[in-house]
């Protein structure tokens, strides 16, 4: 393949742009070579400057779960956006999307938009230090949560990626109010509430991880971080980000029957506009200014374009009833032909899978936690990388991110994938 015109807009992105990227997952740092400009998307392929095509299994981070240009969205913010793009005044259509948040989620009253899944998290754990008068929070090494300060520790994939899991920039003080828990381990986090007593105001978590690569969570994990929660006044933030609206429409909540107290949405909530949002019972977002003392707010927040795409993303999959079945069996079948072909060069490796996430590991071992992610054979995930990147196979440029299956990809287009694979890993 030829790169000619990305390697040229590259050149003159990084004279005006940090790196030439605006988010730095986006750069090749970790894979080397230079990134692939976008031009075009549709379904499940992305074209680039140079008309090549791709099957995709980035989908913009995961928003594009029912593949590009999905035409119920693109239609409805074209509709809205004749009518102007934003007032700075309360809108019908925010009631509207709320109203079907809500419903399709356990467990919440009310939800608040904001701009993106950073600003979702950052704004729910001031809610949980309101809320309980508490100022520590529990992080899991590996997951991340946005850029926000306090989350910048250990804060898996772009952090993980371009090895500064601690910023420069983030204050010592910060820095001491987060505690830094290992994922899948129930033991370290009642240590750490223990040492720590009266203190937390919440554990923030992934409830699939999918910042080190997909990593379910252990048997009953979840349930006994509810528990730690409940005996010790601790309230339990689930950041779903990643997960929600995409592992069930209830996401991980639903999934795992567990509720949580403040869950965080971004990505698949947005249709592909900047949306995030964070949602929590009666009791706790009564806290939240106007109605509280606890401050957040956002010019652009609820944004008539942005709502219309996430309005008709919502719609589509509420109304859905297999999506989830499908989208499950589908990265089933993908799991099983990747290890097929990697099992055939012998190619040590370990595939984890959940609903629609799916990451492979370079790692004999098993994969539950940050340590164990951080094992997998890094040279070899760069070759993977351009091997399948040059069979026309779009995965994320880093060995700490997880595929994004979409409703978009067909059979044959999985078979395409898993024969690459194949060819791929022949030559690794
Ligand atoms: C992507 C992501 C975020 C950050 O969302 P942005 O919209 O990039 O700010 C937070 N938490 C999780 C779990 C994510 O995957």
């Amino acid at each position: 393949m030829l790169y000619q015109r990305s390697s040229a807009l590259f050149k003159a992105a990084e004279a005006v742009i940090p790196g030439g990227v605006n988010s730095p997952v986006r750069a090749f740092k970790a894979v080397g070579g230079t990134p692939i400009f976008a031009k075009s998307a549709k379904g499940a392929y992305v074209y680039d400057e140079d008309d090549n095509r791709y099957i995709d299994y980035i989908n913009s981070w995961g928003p594009m779960i029912l593949g590009h240009a999905y035409e119920p969205v693109v239609s409805a913010v074209i509709e809205k956006a004749k009518h102007g793009t934003s007032f700075g005044m309360p809108t019908e259509i925010e009631t509207k999307i709320a109203e079907l948040a809500v419903s399709m989620v356990p467990n919440i009253d009310q939800i608040r938009f904001v701009n993106s899944g950073t600003e979702a998290c950052m704004s729910a754990i001031r809610l949980a230090r309101g809320f309980t008068g508490k100022e520590k929070i529990i992080k899991f090494a590996g997951c991340y949560h946005g850029h926000s300060d306090a989350f910048l520790i250990q804060a898996g994939s772009g952090a993980v990626t371009f090895g500064s899991p601690n910023s420069p920039g983030v204050t010592q003080g910060t820095a001491k109010d987060t505690l830094l828990a290992k994922y899948n381990d129930i033991d370290h986090v009642k240590a750490l509430v223990e040492a720590n007593k009266d203190e937390i105001a919440c554990i923030i978590i992934e409830p699939v991880a999918g910042n080190m690569g997909c990593i379910p969570p252990k048997n009953n994990f979840l349930q006994q971080l509810r528990e730690v929660c409940d005996a010790h006044a601790i309230l339990l933030v689930f950041d779903e980000v990643m997960t929600g609206f995409r592992l069930a429409k209830g996401g991980a909540q639903e999934l795992y029957n567990i509720n949580a107290d403040i869950v965080c949405y971004g990505k698949v909530i947005g249709g592909g506009l900047p949306v995030g949002a964070f949602a929590a019972r009666h009791e706790i977002m009564s806290h939240l200014a106007p109605l509280g003392k606890v401050y957040q707010a956002g010019t652009l927040s609820g944004n008539p374009l942005a709502m219309a795409a996430g309005m008709a993303m919502l719609s589509s999959i509420e109304s859905d009833t297999d999506l989830f079945k499908r989208l499950e069996e589908k990265t089933e079948y993908l799991h099983t032909g990747c290890a097929e072909a990697l099992n055939k060069y012998d190619i040590a490796h370990t595939i984890n899978r959940k609903g629609s996430m799916l990451s492979i590991h370079f790692s004999e071992d098993e994969v539950i936690d940050f340590d164990s992610a951080a094992k997998g054979n890094n040279e070899r995930f760069k070759s993977f990388f351009h091997g399948m990147l040059n069979e026309g196979i779009y995965i994320a440029p880093s060995a700490f991110e997880t595929w994004f299956i979409t409703d978009a990809l067909s059979y044959e287009d999985l078979d395409i994938t898993i024969n690459a694979v194949a060819k791929v890993a022949q030559n690794l």
